[in-house]
């Protein structure tokens, strides 16, 4: 496997030849649209391979989002393998060690598995010194503020003599007039029009990018939204860890991005009856409905937030992956594939796939970007090798929030079922953290624990309740199990999807 790991690789430097080019005529091996998470990665992976890249980003002003705050330790291996690991320092980035989930008011502590690991690595390692013998650290995420993480990420990028960096949006692709193969885009810089070419354009521009829809039918659906608040000196129950709140209503996080700020982030689907403008909006549902979820000790904090802060919203897209087949032209990161933000995979998914797009696209196995051919056969297997921790990220993200975000009386069996599922501890908890984690990157695993949690409700539905009631609730909890293939099979078909 060829890597871009800092601590190995001599970065080959460009001819000054290729470096005029890209900085006087704008003419580079790739243009990489969007200095977000996945772009800056890329670029900065890409680059380190001897690769001329220009990288174009609408705004380097610090980014203020409520997004991208919580990286699982999966995302943390990809940054270190990347030789990023460095920009996590000196943003005042807090350690997470696994989740806390709350059930109406009932807590259980789900920490990132001990000697959790790939499979392959397992089979790579066993034999080393290192492994011999010896327990894993358990693994561990961070989390911090957005922007702080992505202007290190671009420091990274800048500082990279293979990488020019540009602020100017990009405004449209240019096409040869006779293959319809992608040479570039145009962009606007400084109010004025300029042109980048390359032998590979990258889009990378996020949630609702603008050249997706060149090539793609389907659109990103979106059921609810994730309203943030900053807390300021909150009183988490169980610090370093993520908090999952789920009670009457949808799920709500809190997570702590530094020493004194936490993230709450409030589920809030459409046309929710509680937040509709009669019953007082946003605000109102905060107030009436979250307040009273929350443990105790948050809640002053919570409501000072409230009083306090610009209420700021965002879509919680799904978008399945595609095959990218355009000639000279990737559509990557989440202008791709996205999925729920309730289990944070955005960004773990995005750095594991630079890692393994920097693998397929190295000068060895491809030395010519413009050989358009060798990319896209690149690109199939790209889409296919991704699968093992994407799919598991994607769909237990959409599976876990139609647990979480319960509405009907089946849904809230199989939550009630996922919960106890959880207390049972061990391998109950260890599996499916991992899964979230970005650790065990193995659907069938996946699949275990999705349906042992839907036969765990089955039984508790069963069990509960009037034993004289008890063969109609066993007619009943068929409905359970039913509910959940509902849930999960959709998803499971859209990544099987070329
Ligand atoms: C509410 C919410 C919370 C989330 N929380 C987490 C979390 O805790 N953990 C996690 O891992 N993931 C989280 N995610 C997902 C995560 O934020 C994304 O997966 C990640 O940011 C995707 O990276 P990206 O580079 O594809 O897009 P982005 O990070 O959005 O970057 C896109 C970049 O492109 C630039 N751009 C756009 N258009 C143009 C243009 N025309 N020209 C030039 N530049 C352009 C933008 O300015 C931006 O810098 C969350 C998502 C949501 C919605």
């Amino acid at each position: 496997m060829v890597l871009v790991s800092n601590a190995q690789f001599a970065r080959p430097a460009l001819s000054h030849q290729a470096e005029k080019m890209r900085e006087e005529h704008h003419e580079a091996d790739i243009v990489v649209i969007g200095g977000g998470i996945f772009g800056c990665a890329v670029a900065w992976a890409l680059g380190n391979q001897g690769r001329s890249v220009i990288l174009l980003e609408k705004s380097l002003k610090e980014p203020d989002r409520i997004v991208g705050e919580l990286l699982q330790p999966g995302g943390v291996q990809a940054l270190e393998t990347l030789g990023l690991r460095d920009c996590l320092e000196e943003i005042d980035a807090v350690k997470v060690l696994g989740y806390d989930v709350i059930y109406y008011g009932e807590e259980v502590r789900i920490p990132y598995p001990a000697n959790a690991r790939d499979a392959a690595q397992d089979a790579e390692k066993s034999h080393t010194d290192e492994m011999r013998g010896t327990k894993r650290k358990r693994p561990e995420g961070r989390s911090f503020h957005h922007g702080r993480f992505i202007q290190r990420l671009r420091q990274k990028a800048l500082s990279n003599p293979n990488v020019s960096v540009v602020e100017a949006t990009a405004t449209e692709l240019i096409r040869c007039s006779f293959t319809s193969q992608i040479l570039g885009v145009q962009a606007t810089r400084n109010g004025e029009q300029d042109s980048y070419f390359a032998g590979l354009t990258i889009a990378a521009d996020g949630y609702a990018s603008k050249f997706r829809k060149e090539f793609r039918d389907d659109t990103p659906i979106a059921k609810s939204k994730f309203w943030g608040l900053e807390l300021i000196d909150a009183d988490l129950p169980m610090p370093y860890h993520g908090h999952v709140i789920l009670g009457d209503g949808a799920p709500i996080l809190l997570y702590q991005i530094g020493t004194h700020e936490t993230r709450a982030l409030v589920d809030i689907p459409e046309n929710l009856p509680s937040a509709s403008v009669q019953a007082g909006g946003v605000k109102g549902h905060l107030r009436n409905v979250v307040v009273p979820n929350l443990p105790k000790q948050v809640q002053s904090s919570f409501l000072a937030a409230v009083e306090r802060d610009r209420l700021r919203s965002m879509p919680n897209s799904w978008l399945p992956p595609t095959t990218n087949r355009a000639p000279g032209f990737l559509i990557l990161g989440d202008a791709m594939n996205m999925r729920h933000p309730l289990t944070g995979g955005g960004m773990t998914v995005a750095f594991n796939d630079v890692v393994l797009l920097a693998e397929l696209l190295s000068p060895e196995n491809v030395p010519n970007l413009e050989d358009t051919k060798t990319v896209l056969k690149q690109m199939k297997s790209f889409h296919w090798r991704r699968k093992n921790l994407t799919s598991v990220i994607n769909i237990l993200a959409q599976a876990l929030y139609s647990l979480f975000a319960a509405d009907d009386a089946q849904l809230k069996a199989l939550q009630m079922g996922c919960f106890q599922y959880f207390k049972l501890g061990g391998n109950c908890i260890d599996g499916p953290v991992g899964l979230l984690g970005g650790i065990i990157r193995q659907p069938f695993v996946l699949f275990y624990h999705f349906f042992a949690v839907a036969l765990y409700a089955m039984w508790i539905y069963i069990t509960s309740g009037n034993p004289l009631l008890l063969p109609i609730r066993m007619v009943s909890s068929v409905a359970v199990f039913w509910k959940a293939c509902v849930v999960i099979f959709p998803y499971i078909f859209s990544e099987l999807r070329s």
